[in-house]
């Protein structure tokens, strides 16, 4: 087993950038996600490691062993794809012991780690199966036996559930973060569901325009997010951001002039924030409490729509002039609450869960 780093790691095609700075630490045997929206450059990271595309600049190591130049097959690194990438006209046996075969491993020896690799995976029932006739989960499978069974250094994985049903999705999910942790092998997985990755990491590494935002546990990112970015695309539904200016009071106005958003933050959270005179404040959905009468010190709006989600529910709530200044926030709260279209909403705030951002920089302030 090994760690991976990787030193000041960029990626140009002509003069796009896809990566740049890439400086991280994957810990052995370490669990870390690759996090981050379409085009942010998640896989061209991935793929450096696994030797498929060749850094413009920078150095990666497994362990002490620099890598950056050595040819994929000598990384010892095992790559499964959204696609799966199986050979479709080999059996399911075929497929998962082709790495071996490719090694020169034959017989005997062959024969019972594939045996163990299916029993892991639960499909020894398949082994004689062709690939086209199998489901998209039992695929998928099929390619994650493929990539253990060489038993890597380095695991990696590109969106490897972006093809499944939402229900194969969770089951999916749950077995590759048991089966992570039995062989113990360091590994690196590609996404841009957060929800996904919170679940499966030990260490996500949040991604936008080609640089690393935040590198963290799921909850340290979450709680702590460095910036505005990784606040605003970590947690669903995503968290509101209100421009405003504080006053010695501790009052905070929005700064769009929209009448109603005017509340008294509690002073030591006000202690915070009052030095920097403007802000952008971060309120997520569940850190507001909804009322349906009147109540001291809450933000008045109007009820829009309401998303009913079983025992919860999404309000989107206007606040000012529709036609004019308006600022719109999602509120999630209990299905209890009677919500009701274009009716008023008053909304108070959990003050010790906002967070404050510097409004030029987009930097917490902490
Ligand atoms: P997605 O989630 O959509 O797969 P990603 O985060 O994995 O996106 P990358 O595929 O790494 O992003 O791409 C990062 C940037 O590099 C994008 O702007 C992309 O267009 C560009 N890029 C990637 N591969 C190439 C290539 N072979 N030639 C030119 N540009 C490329």
């Amino acid at each position: 087993m090994v760690n991976v780093t990787y030193d000041s790691v960029e990626k140009r095609y002509g003069n796009t950038i896809a990566v740049e700075d890439i400086n991280l630490t994957v810990d052995d045997g370490e669990f870390a996600i690759l996090l981050g929206p379409s085009g942010c450059g998640k896989t061209t990271t991935l793929r450096c490691l696994a030797g498929l595309t060749e850094p413009t600049s920078g150095t990666i190591k497994l362990g002490d062993y620099d890598v950056t130049d050595v040819h994929p097959k000598n990384r010892n690194a095992a790559m499964v794809f959204q696609n799966f990438a199986l050979y479709p006209h080999m059996s399911v046996r075929e497929n998962i012991g082709y790495p071996l075969k490719v090694e020169g491993i034959d017989g005997d020896a062959r024969a019972e780690r594939v045996q163990e690799v299916a029993e892991m995976l639960e499909i020894p029932e398949l082994l004689d199966r062709d690939i086209d006739n199998l489901s998209g989960g039992q695929q998928q499978r099929v390619a994650l036996g493929r990539a253990i069974i060489r038993r890597p250094s380095v695991f990696l994985m590109d969106e490897p559930l972006a093809n499944l049903d939402a229900k194969l999705k969770l089951s999916m999910r749950s077995r590759i973060k048991v089966l992570q942790r039995e062989l113990g092998i360091t590994t690196l997985y590609v996404t841009h569901d957060q929800e996904e990755a919170m679940s499966l990491g030990d260490k996500l590494i949040v991604m936008n325009d080609g640089h690393i935002q935040q590198i963290g546990t799921p909850d340290e990112v979450y709680h702590e997010p460095k910036n505005r970015f990784v606040a605003g695309f970590i947690g669903s539904p995503s968290m509101n951001f209100v421009d405003v200016e504080i006053d010695d009071s501790g009052t905070i106005r929005s700064m769009n002039a929209t009448e109603g958003f005017e509340y008294r933050l509690e002073s030591t959270v006000a202690d915070r924030y009052r030095e920097h005179g403007e802000l952008t404040l971060g309120i997520r959905p569940q850190y507001f409490t909804a009322h349906t009468e009147p109540v001291d010190n809450a933000i008045r709006g109007e009820v829009k729509v309401t998303e009913p989600q079983g025992d919860d529910q999404i309000i989107d709530v206007l606040v000012g002039d529709e036609e004019g200044d308006h600022i719109e926030l999602t509120v999630k709260a209990p299905s209890t609450v009677e919500a009701m279209r274009n009716e008023p909403i008053w909304l108070t705030v959990d003050d010790p869960l906002v967070h404050g951002f510097d409004n030029r920089t987009g930097e917490r302030i902490a």
